[in-house]
This record gives C-alpha cells, structure tokens and sequence, in this order.
C-alpha cells in the first residue's frame, strides 16, 4: 500500500480508477481498478499485485466490454 503521495505528500486513500494505457499502438481503458489515489494532488499508485493483473490483462485480454471513439488534434503550427 501507499499511504503518502511521493509527489506532493499528502493522503492517500484507496479507490477503484479508470486507467489509460498504451498497449503499444493500442490505447485502451481498463476500469475499475484499485489504487491508492492522493486527496491533494491526484497522483495514482498501484500494488505490485495490481501492476501484475494489469500485466496479465495486457498480455491475455479478455472479451471487450465497451468501445469508445476518441478525437485526435493536431497541435496547432506556430504562424
Ligand atoms: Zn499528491
């Protein structure tokens, strides 16, 4: 567990989060994730066990539960 924020050093409490990962070019969402979020600053934390299911998840994907369409912008050139 982590019970104080490494960035800022405030409290952490636990929470299930949304996460957003890159599986390479893939972006995905996995939900309902426990991790230990900071009450200040927002940072979230995971358990070594968690990091592992996120692993296994990542390398052995069950069935998708929901897809979302996400908009790209391209940063707008300096004129
Ligand atoms: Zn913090």
């Amino acid at each position: 567990m982590v019970s104080r924020c490494l960035a800022c050093g405030g409290k952490t409490s636990q929470k299930r989060i949304r996460t957003e990962n890159w599986w390479g070019e893939e972006f995905t969402l996995v939900e309902n994730v426990p991790a230990w979020v900071c009450a200040q600053c927002g940072e979230a934390y995971f358990d070594a066990e968690v990091c592992l299911a996120l692993d296994q998840l990542r390398q052995n994907p069950p069935e998708v539960k929901a897809s979302l369409q996400v908009p790209v912008y391209a940063y707008p050139e300096a004129s």
